[in-house]
């Protein structure tokens, strides 16, 4: 016999993460290719000699960077192991089963996975025919049993980024029992008018989501944030792990956001490469959405895997998304060039 687990688990998707092989180029999983500052490394290097004690499971000391960073209260802000972590932690604190959950699709794979698992149904609202968020078929989808809704923008893995116009429509038409995620683990990368903590305010019904895995360059760390009502706040709280943001996580998070100037300055470097790399395969004659977050996303359909696997056999790992597309990380300037010569070359033309 084996241990009895859930039945349902079988329907849950995996989490397929970016994969890599020595001397690959990895541009499957959006992080950063610039190493943390040498005063974060001391942060890291400092929190590790005291590993013998338990993290600060209050957060105090990042929630008042944070807050303070963001303008907003320390009581406004809930910490996690990554935001993927605060996912499915929304799901945990908004779900009992069969509750529902809409999130557009595609968009970032964990929905689908923390709200299963959560007990919860998700309802997949299909991308408009360019690669955008289906707003309008998204509020269409609530019904009694909604009680959360994911907003990823931008959208990973398209890149396309709503309009604070767009979301402010969107947020006064759902009913405020509904709870509403926009997902901004891109958002340091997104030269439009949306910032989701300028939306929060005056709306308890939105939290936003973000990351310092992304242009903060801790993916390695996993911590991320919430910004929310206080009550969302406790209610996050309650369904916590004790302890999951680690003491060198905060601790380099804190060092970070102390030189948040110099790193977001290095964001218009990614920026710029990502106009390029987009610019270049437009002129090649792909279909490229416009992207705000630091990769592109070429929609090959049936092509997608075959593309990626050719791709990776050139040497550059990116990530195929079933028959949909390919997601393309922007890298330094030298990668982006070695994709670029795959992208445009007569093999990956004749796929
Ligand atoms: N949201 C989106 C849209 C993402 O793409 C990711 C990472 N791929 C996350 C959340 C989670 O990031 P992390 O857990 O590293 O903070």
């Amino acid at each position: 016999m084996t241990p009895r687990t859930r039945a349902d688990l079988d329907t849950i998707p995996a989490y397929i993460p970016g994969k890599s092989f020595p001397g690959a180029i990895k541009l499957a999983s959006n992080e950063t290719t610039l190493g943390p500052l040498p005063s974060v490394r001391d942060a890291i290097a400092d929190a590790a000699a005291n590993a013998n004690r338990y993290p600060d499971n209050g957060h105090v000391t990042l929630i008042a960077a944070l807050a303070d960073h963001l303008g907003v209260a320390t009581e406004n802000i809930a910490a996690g192991c990554g935001s993927v972590s605060l996912c499915q932690e929304l799901v945990q604190a908004t779900c009992n089963d069969g509750d529902e959950v809409i999130f557009a699709w595609r968009s970032f794979e964990a929905y689908p996975v923390v709200t299963q698992v959560g007990g919860a149904t998700p309802v997949k609202v299909p991308l408009t025919a360019d690669h955008g968020h289906d707003l309008d078929a998204m509020l269409a989808a609530i019904t009694d049993r909604t009680r959360l809704i994911f907003v990823c923008n931008p959208n990973n893995p398209t890149g396309n980024a709503l309009t604070k116009a767009e979301l402010e429509r969107f947020l006064d038409a759902v009913p405020s029992d509904v709870l509403v995620a926009l997902d901004e683990a891109y958002f340091e990368y997104n030269r439009s008018d949306a910032d989701g903590v300028a939306l929060f305010r005056g709306r308890p019904n939105v939290v936003v989501l973000r990351t310092f895995s992304k242009a903060y360059g801790l993916a390695g760390i996993r911590v991320g944030y919430a910004v929310a009502d206080p009550a969302v706040v406790t209610a996050l709280s309650k369904v916590h792990i004790a302890f999951a943001v680690n003491a060198v996580a905060q601790a380099a998070a804190i060092a970070s956001l102390a030189a948040s100037g110099e790193l977001l300055a290095r964001t218009d470097g990614v920026v710029a490469e990502r106009n390029r790399v987009r610019d270049a395969l437009l002129a090649a004659g792909y279909e490229v959405p416009e992207s705000a977050a630091n990769f592109v996303y070429l929609p090959l359909g049936t092509r997608s895997g075959a593309f990626g696997a050719a791709s990776a056999e050139a040497g550059v790992l990116l990530r195929p998304y079933g028959d949909d597309g390919v997601r393309i990380t922007i890298g330094d300037p030298a990668e982006n060039d070695a994709f670029l010569a795959f992208a445009t070359s007569t093999e990956a033309r004749s796929i």
